[in-house]
């Protein structure tokens, strides 16, 4: 059974749009559960009717025109419920609803189940049979299994339909929700970062100049053919004959003149090269899937393997012409800081990533780069949207294809209303940040990149609270020397200097895996991260050490900070480290004092040990971001549960009160770094905490230092301590969003267009 739904879940994955993706899924399951009906209804998601969309044994003729209200019919029922219903008699069921033409007065067996996607109904799932039975419990079990499986291939699909339509003309708007990234609207042109050639990803799109694509596509399939040929001649003596026949077979299939005349037929009809190629070679490999004999239905496989060969020659012919649209919206599966790196900065307006969540570190960088970005929109068929025009909606996390005019109209609105906000904040740019009553809050940045200091300083940052060593560490293919570490770090603090800069010692695992140092984990977060993997590489954490202190001198502005701290051991050792290596380097000759060394609490159990760990140091800065996603136990990274990651919880709002109480207990400074000091909202809240420094993304700045300036101290406190009883996420954002447009902020606020 399990190969059964395994093999459906396959089949309808590779589906072109949703008709075909239900067509397989009815014809699949009427033979795996050898029953007579199999139908799904889906649910229109504008009226809420359920369509009669795809059945095997009822009258097709009624496909696509037949429906039931929303809650009408046993259809209905289950849709309503969210749960099976399974009948011996349907038409004795009080809610049977007779549709007239379709044919089911036959079957009176019914099992209905819904199929639901992130809570939501997509439609129903049917099977019926004339024999009056119930299906039994393996029938129900079998079912539900499957539509679970199918529910997001199906809301995958329902989008690569849309997508389809729109080369066809006349498609639906569709909307594809994920989190947001990075704030702001993007309107533009998706470039898809490749995933490697997949003749299942190729997006239909017409070609342009036909006789170009037919020249294209016989180059590649030469290609592939002089690579077959040369591998054939190198094994030459070591391959039997019988192996050699295996080549044979391989440059038979290319030579078939059926393939060929087949692919370019397509193109002579209006396909480009890729599309063509990928239709037929899909067609060849269903074909020999489905044979009998064993030999064949191998054929299958080499077919794929040709097909996908010439692809990633016409890949790469086209590659190579690649030039960024203007407004480029970079789409991946993964993105990384290196694919951004690829994108011309000003062509680059939008981010989309399949996976991760607002707190992925790719949206980190998207932040502070101010690069509209949605995350985790794992219902994009992505590879399907290179040259589509897409808008994104970085404030709510939604991704829009074919938008109606006037919704496109408005996210442009909003878009130049953006424009002009940031015009406007410019000029608070070199205005201190003082509250209405005289208390002066430092702004401070997060750093990481070279371009974030010249964002950095042109907002008015008053100093780095935060720069993640780890990015330089991350662009390399190897770990940098001491003496190139020392050249990076001289930079930043020069570009600063008199302001203070905040330097984390090196902080991988988790999200950050460094492609010369991998490291292999169930539970990446919870294992071999941080000051975890420093401390049990000393010479790692010595010369980074040293190449800070050698990089501080006669500037005289750096702070050291240690990341994942969970126990005082661990402050206790790093600290002897650092006092090594600045002794070495007073014998070395170097000049100056130990530098301001601090601790990042972000792991819950320094919450307990804060005033511990602050006797030992001179600061601590908290890390919003990794104590948001410990104390709640969601990973910052799966868009599966993203919407649970709430960094307004009442619980981490307890969290950081405390831990500002227990460092003004302990009188030391602390300091807050994760993305959370960068929300206007919650920064009036750590005011009011009495915070001594928020350090954020460059791009939030003037909009924090806008909320700040407007209001008393007293008004925050007064928040704080109202906020302080409430017993939930929302209601905290929502009475912070009061707060803010009550002081004339309600442009900072943004509610879905569409
Ligand atoms: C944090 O965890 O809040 C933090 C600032 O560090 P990072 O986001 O780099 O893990
Ligand atoms: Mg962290």
């Amino acid at each position: 059974m399990l190969e059964t739904l395994r093999h459906i879940v396959q089949e309808v994955n590779a589906a072109g749009g949703l008709n075909q993706a239900l067509g397989i899924t009815v014809q699949r399951v009427r033979e795996a559960m050898n029953t007579q009906v199999c139908s799904v209804y889906m649910r229109d998601q504008g009226t809420g009717r359920l369509m009669f969309r795809a059945t095997e044994g009822l009258n097709p003729d009624l496909v696509g025109v037949a429906s039931l209200e929303a809650g009408e019919g046993l259809v209905g029922l289950v849709a309503a419920r969210g749960e099976p219903v399974n009948l011996e008699e349907a038409e004795t069921h009080p809610s049977f609803r007779f549709l007239p033409g379709i044919g089911e007065e036959h079957f009176h067996a019914f099992l209905g189940v819904p199929i639901i996607h992130q809570r939501e109904v997509l439609g129903v799932l049917v099977v019926q049979q004339a024999e009056s039975r119930r299906f039994d419990e393996s029938d129900e079990a079998f079912l539900v299994t499957l539509s679970a499986q199918l529910a997001g291939v199906i809301a995958h699909a329902q989008v690569t339909g849309v997508l389809e339509a729109e080369v066809l003309g006349g498609a639906e708007p569709a909307k594809v929700v994920g989190v947001p990234g990075a704030q702001g609207i993007a309107i533009g042109t998706a470039v898809v970062v490749s995933p490697g050639a997949d003749l299942y990803s190729v997006p239909p799109k017409k070609g342009e100049d036909r006789r170009a694509e037919v020249r294209a596509f016989r180059e590649a399939l030469d290609a592939v053919r002089r690579d077959i040929q040369l591998v054939s001649d190198k094994l030459g003596g070591e391959l039997s004959p019988e192996d050699h026949a295996l080549f044979d077979v391989y440059l038979g299939i290319l030579d078939d003149s059926t393939i060929g005349a087949e692919v370019v037929s397509l193109i002579k009809a209006g396909h480009w090269a890729q599309g063509a190629l990928s239709q037929v070679m899909i067609e060849h490999i269903r074909h020999f899937e489905r044979m009998e004999h064993s030999y064949l239905k191998e054929r299958a496989v080499d077919v794929k393997d040709l097909g996908t060969r010439v692809l990633a020659y016409l890949q790469a012919a086209s590659q190579e012409e690649r030039l960024y649209p203007e407004n480029t919206i970079l789409v991946g599966e993964e993105l990384t800081a290196t694919s951004l790196g690829e994108v011309p900065r000003d062509k680059l307006v939008g981010l989309i990533s399949v996976m991760g969540s607002g707190s992925s570190h790719v949206a980190i960088l998207a932040r502070a780069m101010g690069v509209p970005t949605v995350m985790g929109a794992v219902d994009l068929p992505y590879t399907r949207l290179q040259d589509r025009d897409v808008i994104i909606d970085g404030y709510n996390g939604t991704v829009h294809l074919n938008p109606l005019p006037e919704i496109k109209q408005r996210f442009q609105e909003v878009l130049d209303e953006d424009t002009a906000l940031s015009r406007d904040l410019e000029a608070l740019r070199d205005e201190p940040c003082v509250t209405l009553d005289g208390q002066r809050v430092p702004l401070w940045v997060n750093t990481g990149l070279m371009v974030d200091v010249a964002r950095s300083l042109e907002q008015g940052a008053e100093g780095v609270g935060l720069y993640r060593t780890e990015i330089p560490f991350l662009l390399r293919d190897r770990f940098p020397s001491e003496e190139e570490q020392r050249q990076i770090y001289r930079e930043q603090l020069e570009a600063f200097a008199p302001r203070p800069v905040t330097m984390r010692t090196l902080d991988i695992g988790g999200d950050k895996a460094l492609p010369y140092f991998p490291i292999h984990e169930d539970n990446p977060f919870l294992g071999w991260r941080g000051i975890r993997v420093t401390l049990d590489h000393p010479e790692i954490f010595l010369a980074q050490i040293r190449a800070m202190l050698k990089a501080n001198e006669g500037l005289w502005n750096l702070r050291i900070m240690l990341p994942m701290v969970s126990n005082i051991p661990e402050i206790d050792e790093a600290l002897d480290l650092i006092h090594r290596a600045h002794r070495e380097l007073l014998q070395e000759g170097l000049q100056g004092r130990l530098p301001p060394i601090g601790v990042m609490v972000e792991v819950p159990a320094a919450i307990g040990q804060a005033r511990a760990m602050a006797r030992r140091v001179d600061f601590l800065s908290v890390g919003s971001n990794d104590l948001t996603q410990y104390l709640l136990a969601v990973d910052r990274n799966n868009p599966q549960v993203a919407a649970l990651y709430h960094s307004l919880h009442p619980s981490v709002v307890q969290a950081l009160d405390y831990l500002a109480s227990a460092s003004r207990d302990e009188d030391i400074p602390i300091g807050i770094c994760g993305e959370l000091a960068g929300d206007p909202g919650a920064a009036v809240l750590l005011l009011a905490m009495g915070y001594d420094v928020l350090s954020m993304n460059a791009t939030s700045l003037p909009k924090v230092k806008k909320a700040l300036l407007n209001l008393h101290l007293e008004e925050a406190r007064e928040l704080l301590q109202e906020v302080k009883g409430m017993e939930n996420s929302d209601q905290i954002s929502a009475r912070l969003d009061r707060f803010l447009a009550d002081h004339g902020m309600e442009n900072f606020i943004h509610n879905p267009v569409a």
